[in-house]
This record gives C-alpha cells, structure tokens and sequence, in this order.
C-alpha cells in the first residue's frame, strides 16, 4: 500500500532556485516504460529472432545491471550494445511524449514570482532535445543541466557538488521536485533545503506517495490558490 501524503509545507519566499527534474516529474513516464520495456524489445526481438518475452527478459537485465548510472540514461551506449539506433527509435514513438496536468501553470507561475529555475535531468542530450523540440517547455528554464554534462548522475552526491559548482545556488533556499526518492536523499544530503517527491510520474500506473518525502500528484498542489 502507499504511505498516505505528506503536504509540502514552504513559503514560496523562503525559495530562491527551483531545480526540477524531465521524465516522470514535467513528463509522463509512460513514454519512457513504454519505449524501453515494451518497444524496444520488440525491435530486439524481431532483429534477434528472439520472442518478444525473451527479448524482454533479456533487456530487463542488461537494464538492471547499469542502474543508477549514467550508462543507463546513455543513448549511444544503447544503440551499440543492442545494435539499434535507439534515438531514431525514440522519434518514431515521440508522439507517447507528454507533458503532465498543470506543469505549464506552474512553470508560469514560478516565473510570474521571479524564481530562478533549471531543469536537471540524468537524460542524456539526445533524449533531452527530442523531448524539449516536442514538448516546448525549454524557454521556460534559466539553464538546462544534463547529467553527462556534470560527469555524475543525480543519484550520487557528486552530482550535487559539481552542480552547485556550475549554478551557484543558496542550497537552503532552493526547491528540488524529482519522481526518483533515490535522488532526493542524495539532494538531503548535500543540504537541498526543499523537497518534493513526485508520486504520479506515469499517468498508467497508481499513485504512490513517499514515506520519507513531501510529496504531489500534480504541480496545482504548488500554487497557491
Ligand atoms: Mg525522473
């Protein structure tokens, strides 16, 4: 079962910098767990002479063993383990990518109060400007941080160092949204001093609160009404 929600609880004046994660937090994850559990398998699986179970199978664990690096958000390092061309791959399926309910307002209104915003993704640039030509949200952003461009995923506490070494934020004062709790102690860790856990990041799968964190189904939960 879910652990019930935990309500943020800030004062938008107590924010200076708003750092907010892509895939599943500004964008529905089911694109991702569609393209990489169901579609690309299938591509393998064809190319292979594998069934589509099998392909599955055998993706899943490939998949599980580079977790949590950068090697797993690597499009080039996909295309040549599975002999695909997985970012030509990702276009054909690009009309899967959306933008959750209320994101827009609430990147309106983050700027309507003067905040300092970026977006902070373990995506790699390609998938990046795949998503930003579809969706449009990148003019909304002070700065675009990718992962690989900083040499650590978020997950690990390196990733915050070198971030604040690039952006220069008051940790204290700075807003971190992400769908991935993992990233979200690394971010407590270094001293982020707001965190919101996102608890809807696919629109196919149940909402799950966090036990640690304060969390949100929807960004209107962080506009004052
Ligand atoms: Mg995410």
């Amino acid at each position: 079962m879910s652990p019930s929600q935990i309500k943020p609880d800030f004062s938008w004046s107590a924010v200076d910098t708003i750092l907010l994660d892509m895939d599943g937090t500004l964008l529905d994850k089911y694109f991702d767990d569609h393209f990489w559990e169901e579609y690309v398998p299938k591509i393998f699986a064809a190319e292979n002479g594998l069934s589509d179970q099998e392909a599955r199978k055998e993706l899943l664990l490939r998949y599980q063993s580079v977790e949590n690096t950068l090697q797993w958000t690597d499009l080039d390092y996909w295309s040549e383990q599975l002999g695909l061309d997985i970012p030509e791959l990702k276009c054909k399926v690009d009309h899967l990518i959306q933008v959750h309910p209320y994101v827009v307002d609430f990147l309106k209104y983050i700027k309507s109060i003067d905040k300092t915003v970026h977006l902070v993704t373990n995506a790699h640039s390609k998938t990046l400007e795949i998503k930003l030509r579809k969706t449009a949200l990148g003019p909304y952003f002070d700065h675009i941080v990718c992962s690989e461009e900083i040499g650590y995923a978020k997950e690990q506490p390196e990733f915050w160092i070198k971030l604040h070494d690039l952006l220069q934020f008051d940790r204290e004062r700075t807003l971190l949204a992400d769908d991935t709790a993992k990233v979200l102690h690394a971010a407590k860790q270094y001293g982020i001093g707001v965190l919101v856990f996102v608890a809807r990041p696919s629109s196919r799968l149940p909402v799950k609160h966090s036990a640690d964190f304060p969390s949100v189904v929807f960004f209107n939960e962080l506009i004052p009404q």
